[in-house]
């Protein structure tokens, strides 16, 4: 089953994160004491997610979050859980409960004539009321996400890498992972098919690359390219 949350107060922006993730996030909307937050958490089998270093320390699946920022908060949520990059988008950001898809007619009187045009997808849902729509903001926080993952990936392969002294290209990452790779190259596409060469080599299974660090387990498509120079 997937892991659900408990958020605290002072991490609003990232529950809507997690919740636009699809993670089932419990956020107090009203005052919501360290106790009650606790028994929530056990009683439900919630992690809590927390800013507030008392609270950590009195909760067994309770974890600090060391990051002011939303980018560095999401960065440090897929190094300490993993997951993946898919966004499901199947939950009210707001609320928390779960949204279905509903035709353009049964919005046309709430959602502007101009995101109605523009728009063929739109969700409800039924715990508030609100209209969801793919449009900027969602957008927006796609993109946060995926740069998030992505450097979350980077320095997990950097920690191993580093250690390991081998080498590991995943596409889209190439330049990235330079200098961790240890090679010179001015070519960031023959360096790609090089190391994945070599992964391939080393008997890596050639469309997905797993690592686990920490028990962290991070999942990426891994797209051999071969370069004819190398594969005739
Ligand atoms: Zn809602």
């Amino acid at each position: 089953m997937r892991r659900r949350f408990v958020i605290d107060h002072m991490l609003g922006r990232l529950a809507r994160y997690l919740r636009f993730m699809g993670y089932d996030v419990h956020y107090p909307t009203g005052r919501e004491s360290d106790d009650a937050l606790i028994e929530r958490a056990r009683r439900e089998g919630r992690v809590i997610i927390t800013r507030d270093r008392g609270l950590s320390e009195r909760c067994e699946t309770a974890v600090y979050v060391p990051h002011h920022d939303i980018g560095g908060q999401l960065v440090w949520f897929f190094r300490t859980f993993g997951g993946s990059l898919r966004i499901r988008a199947d939950r009210c950001t707001v609320c928390n409960s779960p949204l279905r898809p509903v035709s353009p007619e049964e919005v046309a009187d709430i959602v502007p004539e101009g995101v109605l045009q523009r728009n063929s997808e739109f969700y409800r849902c039924d715990g508030c009321g609100r209209v969801y729509w793919w449009g900027t903001h969602a957008e927006r926080m796609e993109r946060d996400i995926e740069a998030a993952w992505k450097k979350a990936l980077e320095e997990t392969l950097s920690g191993v890498l580093k250690g390991e002294g081998c080498a590991l290209h995943i596409c889209g990452l190439a330049v990235n992972l330079y200098e961790v790779c240890g090679e010179e190259c001015d070519d960031p596409y023959a360096l790609c098919h090089r190391l994945a060469k070599r992964m391939t080599d080393a008997g890596f299974p050639s469309e997905l690359v797993s690592v686990e660090v920490d028990g962290a387990s991070f999942r990426a498509a891994f797209e051999v390219r071969p370069s004819p120079d190398e594969y005739e």
